[in-house]
């Protein structure tokens, strides 16, 4: 059964124990200047965002059809029975494709290496394998951030919809977006006022894609299209390097973007 998270925002506190035990879980820097950061980085995986008294954690959503995975030319991203999507840096050849593709802007390189890689929260995929709840649930005093099955942390967030109507946005985060993701996320104010877009599809990205192709008739539209979407990956990638080259060492703020899927 795949396992996922739930994050409500309603019990969240702020504390960021969440962003700590991640840091030590992914053996990353992690002081006061980086827990004031609110962008993920190759050396954040996880970001609690503050809108006065209102709170929501950003990370890798974990999507049921990940596009990061779909697009990568190597299989360094693959998307596990368990829910985490998973990395394999010494398959990655550093096209950076998955960044382009990703509809939440989750994976980020790492400009400053010599060898740089990519970097991303992997949903605690070992302790997950072996068991254990993620580190950032372990640590979570309010249990705003629970680990679960993911049919189970559905009915879960239904209920707490249902029995305080009044305390939350009607809405569960992940249910459906891009086809479903393994982190959910439920909230007592709109997505938006954290600089979420409203509209994501609500059907994986790389079925939109095959649908796409499986409607264009013959070689030569296919390969103008082909054309145009090297175009576009190139394009995007000098979108990504221009916004992430100078900010992404400790200590330095990058701006979170989400893309139009
Ligand atoms: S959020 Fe982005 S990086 Fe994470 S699984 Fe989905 S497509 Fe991949
Ligand atoms: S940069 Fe991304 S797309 Fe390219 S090989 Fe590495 S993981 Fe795959
Ligand atoms: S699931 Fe693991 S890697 Fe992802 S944010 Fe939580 S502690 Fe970090």
């Amino acid at each position: 059964m795949g396992k996922a998270i739930l994050y409500d925002a309603t019990l969240c506190i702020g504390c960021k124990a969440c962003e700590q035990a991640c840091s030590e879980q992914n053996h990353l820097p992690y002081n006061e200047t980086i827990a004031a950061e609110e962008a993920t980085s190759e050396h954040k995986f996880t970001s609690v965002l503050t809108r006065g008294e209102n709170y929501l954690r950003r990370m890798c959503m974990h999507c049921e059809d990940p596009t990061c995975a779909s697009v990568c030319p190597v299989g360094a991203l693959r998307k596990t029975e368990l829910g985490p999507v998973t990395y394999e840096e010494s398959r990655c050849i550093g096209c950076r494709y998955c960044m382009v593709a990703c509809p939440f802007s989750a994976p980020k390189y790492e400009w400053g290496k010599v060898l740089p890689g990519v970097r991303k929260c992997t949903m605690c995929a070992q302790r997950v394998a072996a068991g254990q709840a993620t580190a950032c649930a372990e640590a979570c005093p309010t249990g705003a951030t629970k680990f679960g099955d993911r049919d189970e942390l559905i009915a879960e967030a239904r209920q707490r919809l249902a029995q305080n109507p009044t305390q939350y946005v009607n809405h569960i985060f992940g249910l459906s977006e891009v086809g479903g993701t393994s982190v959910l996320m439920i909230s007592g104010v709109p997505f938006e006022r954290f600089g979420m877009r409203s509209n994501y599809v609500q059907e994986p990205l790389p079925l939109l894609t095959y649908r796409v192709l499986s409607r264009i008739p013959d070689l030569v539209t296919l390969g103008s299209v082909l054309l145009g979407g090297v175009w576009w990956i190139t394009h995007r990638r000098a979108e990504v390097a221009a916004a992430e080259g100078n900010a992404t060492k400790p200590g330095e703020k990058e701006p979170e973007t989400e893309k139009n899927p």
